[in-house]
């Protein structure tokens, strides 16, 4: 059985990243709030700082300290996350993030639980390299994979199994899936990051149709988007 389980697990470690939206659209629309940018010379000397809050039980296996930076300022808006195992690989996927349970979570406590986020190393397969996000886009996309995480914590093993082998079966379950993980990533302020970064996706000449593609059809589109940030503005 662990075997099968280990073969849909590399099933699902396939589609993740992020939606597409009109990049027009995004600058013809005021959204009146929710309008922080992060700017990576802002926190290129909060690392240490971040790793004492939050790096506990973290392992980011990267040199990037851009990356590192863009992890840490996404997690400071999941709190629930701060004392999960998570670690960060950089990895040739078919998509430019994932996120996922470690496989062995079959034969673990809930609670004793680690979680992946893999990030595209190999532009090739997508089109698109991460390291040309802005470092605000980076930081929502990073922001979406946490939601998929906060997801995954909420259940048990045999929800979790049973999660998993419907999205990779079930187109409906993986998109309704990645557009709570949108919403969920507006919802923890994380909205304009998130445009962001589907700008820079939409502009991307060099991005694959079939990538293009997958993401058209199982995520929020930006007017959805847009309304959402508005949704959440207090
Ligand atoms: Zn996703």
């Amino acid at each position: 059985m662990l075997v099968k389980y280990c073969f849909f697990l590399s099933l699902f470690i396939s589609t993740d990243a992020f939606v597409i939206f009109s990049q027009n659209l995004n600058s013809e629309i005021h959204v009146n709030c929710d309008t922080t940018s992060y700017k990576l010379n802002e926190y290129v000397d909060s690392l240490s700082r971040y790793e004492i809050q939050m790096g506990k039980k973290k392992n980011l296996h990267t040199d990037d300290e851009r990356l590192k930076l863009a992890f840490y300022v996404a997690l400071s808006h999941y709190p629930e996350l701060h004392h999960k195992k998570i670690s960060l690989k950089l990895k040739s996927i078919k998509s430019t993030m994932q996120a996922q349970p470690s496989p062995s979570f079959i034969v673990k406590r809930k609670n004793k639980r680690g979680y992946s986020i893999f990030v595209n190393n190999n532009p090739a397969l997508t089109g698109l390299n991460y390291e040309e996000l802005s470092f605000n886009g980076l930081v929502g996309w990073i922001g979406h994979e946490f939601a998929h995480l906060i997801d995954y914590s909420s259940m048990n093993n045999r929800e979790l199994l049973g999660f998993i082998t419907a999205y990779i079966f079930d187109k409906r379950t993986m998109r309704r899936t990645e557009r709570n993980a949108d919403r969920e990533t507006i919802k923890r302020g994380l909205g304009t990051q998130l445009l962001d970064g589907v700008a820079f996706f939409e502009k991307n000449k060099k991005v694959s149709k079939r990538y293009r593609k997958r993401k058209q059809k199982n995520y929020l589109s930006e007017e959805e988007i847009i309304v959402d940030i508005k949704r959440n503005c207090h």
